[in-house]
C-alpha cells in the first residue's frame, strides 16, 4: 500500500508501478472486487492522504475534488437549492449513511457502473473531468469520459483529480431521481438527471442524462432539443419524456424488463424536468 500526500506523488506512484497499481478512494467499490478476487493489484495507491482531492469550491461554477464524498454532496448547503440540487440528491441516494461517508464522486465515476447515481446530474451540468498524469493535466468532457461498462479514458498512469462544473447561470434548476425496488442499499433500475435554464420564461438550455439504460450513461439529445427555445408547458415536458425513451437502449435482466425500464425513463424524465423547472423558477420543490 502506498499513501501519497499529493497529486504529484500519486502520479509518481502510478508511473513507477504501471498497470500493477490500483487507486483506492473510499474503497466501497474496490474492496468488494478485491474480496471476490475480481482484481489482484500488485500495489494499492490510497488517495485518502491527498487533501486537495477532498476540496469542493463553489465560485462561478463548482470544482469538486475527486475524493469529495457522497455525504458531502448530500449535506453541502451550497448544493441545497436550485441548479445543483440534483447533484445533492444523487449523493443522498448512494448506499447507506455509512457507505456515503466513504463513497467518493471520483470513485463512482471511475468505477463506471451503468447504474452509478452521481454521474447523471454531473452530465446534466456539463461537467468536465480534470485528469492528472505524467504529461501534466488534461480535461475531458464527462460525456466522453466513460467508454463502456467499467471502462474510462483514463490511462494506467492517470488519475481523476476534479470535476469542473460551469456556472449554470441564473434561473437554473436540476433534479435527480432513480427507481429501486428497495428504499435503500439497492442500485438504480433507471436513474434520470435533468437540468433546465430559463430566460424570460423560455428554456435556453436543457439536459437530460439517463443511467442504467445502456452500457454508458445516455444524453437524451432529441428530448433536450425539443425543450430548448420553448416555454416548458406540461405538454412539452411530456413530449420530451417520450423522446427520452427513444434514446434509451435498456436490457431486460432480473432487476427489470426492457418495457419497465422504458416506462421508468418516461416517468422519471417527466418528474425530474417538472421539478427542475420549479427550481429554476425559484421554487424549493
Ligand atoms: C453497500 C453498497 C451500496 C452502494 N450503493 C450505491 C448506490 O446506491 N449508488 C451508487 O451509485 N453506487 C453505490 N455503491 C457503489 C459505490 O459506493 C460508489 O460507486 C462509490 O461512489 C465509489 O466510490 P469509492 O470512493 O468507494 O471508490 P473506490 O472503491 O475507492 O474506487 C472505485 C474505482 O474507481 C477507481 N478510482 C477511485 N478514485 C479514483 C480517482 N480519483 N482517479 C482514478 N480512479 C479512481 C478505483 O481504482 C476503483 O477502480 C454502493 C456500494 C456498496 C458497497
Amino acid at each position: 500500500m502506498i499513501l501519497p500526500g499529493s497529486v504529484k506523488e500519486c502520479v509518481q506512484a502510478l508511473a513507477e508501478h504501471g498497470a500493477a497499481a490500483k487507486l483506492v478512494a473510499g474503497g466501497t467499490d474496490l474492496l468488494p472486487q478485491l474480496k471476490n478476487h475480481l482484481l489482484k493489484p500488485g500495489v494499492v495507491v490510497d488517495l485518502s492522504g491527498v487533501a486537495t482531492l477532498k476540496k469542493l469550491t463553489a465560485d462561478k461554477g463548482l470544482r469538486i475534488g475527486a475524493a469529495v464524498t457522497a455525504r458531502e454532496l448530500e449535506r453541502d448547503g451550497r448544493l441545497a437549492t436550485g441548479a445543483y440540487r440534483g447533484l445533492a440528491e444523487s449523493g443522498a441516494l448512494v448506499g447507506s449513511v455509512q457507505v456515503r461517508h466513504l463513497a467518493t464522486v471520483g470513485g463512482n465515476i471511475c468505477n463506471a457502473a451503468p447504474s452509478a447515481d452521481m454521474i447523471p446530474p454531473l452530465l446534466a451540468l456539463d461537467a468536465e473531468a480534470v485528469i492528472a498524469g505524467p504529461r501534466g493535466e488534461r480535461r475531458v468532457p464527462l460525456r466522453d469520459f466513460i467508454t463502456g461498462v467499467r471502462t474510462t479514458v483514463l490511462g494506467a498512469d492517470e488519475l481523476l483529480v476534479e470535476l469542473s462544473v460551469p456556472d449554470p447561470g441564473p434561473h437554473s434548476g436540476g433534479a435527480y431521481l432513480r427507481h429501486t425496488p428497495r428504499r435503500e442499499l439497492d442500485i438504480a433500475v433507471v436513474g434520470v438527471g435533468s437540468q433546465v435554464t430559463l430566460a424570460n420564461g423560455v428554456c435556453t438550455k436543457a439536459r437530460i442524462a439517463l443511467a442504467a439504460v445502456a452500457p454508458t450513461p445516455v444524453h437524451a439529445r432529441a428530448a433536450e432539443r425539443a425543450l430548448e427555445g420553448q416555454a416548458l408547458t406540461p405538454q412539452r415536458i411530456e413530449e420530451a419524456a417520450k423522446l427520452a425513451v427513444e434514446a434509451a437502449r435498456p436490457i431486460s435482466d432480473q432487476r427489470g424488463s426492457v418495457e419497465f425500464r422504458r416506462h421508468l425513463v418516461r416517468v422519471l424524465t417527466r418528474r425530474t424536468l417538472t421539478t427542475a423547472l420549479a427550481r429554476a423558477n425559484g421554487g424549493q420543490a
